[in-house]
């Protein structure tokens, strides 16, 4: 037959390929890739490699010589331009290649800040590895930075600046930073780290315009205020790359569509990772997580289906993020949250909130507690019934609870 064709050489098409030649297929794995580099790792990408504590060369997520060893066709620098579903081929450049299953991992593109001014020099966005390049350049002398967001990449950026001794300011718009995936009082003790650390912290801050003579010079807040930067980073979220699917007239909304199964509604082609909307009994409706747990399950999950093994995807969600010496991990999904229970002292930089709905741990969110958050997936995955009294008591054993 014609073989897998992977759209996008990312965290999750890798993990799909690897999958399948490690589940015995026979056929061709084509892998085809938009950017210049095998696939590599995002996540150090605003950590350790932006402040410098590891190198580039740390990034790569195998060897080259594993894509030979393992007769994984891999192309960079190459464009997925069309999907013709009826067909089953794709299109980039002159090349039409076939496939029997497709699969779409193309991951997703930063969100632009449409604003005035967003297009002057020193306004840097970061998602891939020539941005992260680009970034640190610019951190390699001290600078004013004004970081735009205050979610995970914002507050990591504005970490790793801040080690490599520049001044940091995060302005985001809504009333408090993590809103989307932390609990409050996880995000206000984050907050009070990055205070004493030196960076400064603006809420319920909209932009109105960026300002400078060819380069940045400063931020402008709606309410007026001016915030003198010779470096802005943009973190204000991603738009999944459904672009190509939509056109073939596969399903989208705001994502592609998939199943259980991770199916698109073309038949032979499946979504994975970033770019993927699925359904999941830890959300009361279909949605998009960008993690690399996420990327690599589902990679994992539609090599089975190929191989003849269909299982629907039913991983429990979890990430990470690093900052100064915090170690932030979470759990679950956030949704409807009916009680936050606080486990352990918030001042000690190493503590846990539990998220409760109906009675049962839906998410968790631990800062330095890693026995937590392995507890925790435990706890999310089963939907464990716990009390606030049980969840709050230093004595109460966990583990047991989880086991
Ligand atoms: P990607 O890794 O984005 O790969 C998609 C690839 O497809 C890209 O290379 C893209 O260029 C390519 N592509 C797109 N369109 C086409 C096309 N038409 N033709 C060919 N190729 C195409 N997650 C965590 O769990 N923990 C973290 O701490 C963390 N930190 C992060 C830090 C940063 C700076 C970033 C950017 C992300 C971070 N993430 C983190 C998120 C995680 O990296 C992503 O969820 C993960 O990479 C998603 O994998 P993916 O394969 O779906 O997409």
């Amino acid at each position: 037959g014609a073989g897998v064709v992977i759209v996008g050489g990312g965290q999750a098409g890798l993990q799909l390929a690897t999958s399948l030649r490690q589940g015995g297929y026979g056929e061709a794995i084509r892998i085809i890739g938009a950017e210049p580099y095998a696939p590599y790792q995002r996540p150090p990408l605003s950590k350790a490699v932006l402040s410098g504590e590891a190198g580039v060369d740390t990034v790569p997520l195998r060897a080259p010589a594993f894509f030979a060893d393992n007769r994984l066709d891999l192309v960079t620098g190459r464009r997925v331009e069309a999907i013709d579903p009826g067909a089953r081929t794709v299109t980039a450049g002159a090349d039409t290649i076939a496939y029997d299953h497709l699969i779409v991992a193309t991951g997703a593109d930063v969100r632009k800040l449409p604003v005035p001014g967003a297009e002057l020099e020193g306004v840097l966005y970061l998602r891939g590895l020539d941005d992260a390049l680009k970034l640190k350049e610019a951190l390699a002398r001290p600078r004013q930075v004004v970081v735009i967001g205050g979610g995970f990449i914002g507050l990591e950026v504005a970490a790793s600046a801040t080690k490599l001794g520049s001044k940091a300011v995060v302005v985001e718009a809504l009333p408090r930073v993590l809103a989307r995936s932390t609990a409050p009082a996880m995000a206000s003790a984050i907050v009070r780290r990055h205070g004493e650390k030196g960076v400064e912290i603006k809420t319920g801050a909209g932009v109105s315009r960026i300002e400078g003579e060819g380069a940045v010079s400063a931020v402008v807040l709606s309410d007026g205020t001016k915030l003198p930067a010779d470096l802005v980073v943009v973190g204000i979220g991603v738009v999944p790359a459904a672009g190509i699917a939509q056109a073939a007239g596969i399903a989208t909304d705001n994502g592609i569509v998939v199943d259980e199964l991770l199916r698109t509604s073309a038949p032979g082609v499946f979504a994975i990772g970033d770019v993927a909307r699925f359904p999941t009994r830890f959300a009361p409706k279909p949605v998009l997580v960008e993690s690399v747990q996420n990327a690599i399950d589902q990679g994992k999950a539609v090599a089975a289906t190929i191989l003849g093994k269909p299982k629907p995807y039913d991983a429990v969600p979890w990430f990470w993020s690093d900052q100064f010496d915090m170690k932030l991990q979470t759990t679950g999904l956030a949704f409807d949250v009916e009680e936050a229970v606080v486990r352990g002292d918030p001042d000690s930089l190493a503590f846990s909130v539990f998220l409760l709905r109906g009675g049962r741990v839906i998410a968790v969110d631990t800062l330095n507690k890693p026995a937590d958050h392995m507890i925790g997936r435990r706890l999310v995955t089963a939907g464990t019934r716990l009390s606030a009294a049980e969840i709050a008591d230093p004595s109460f054993d966990l583990k047991q609870a989880a086991a």
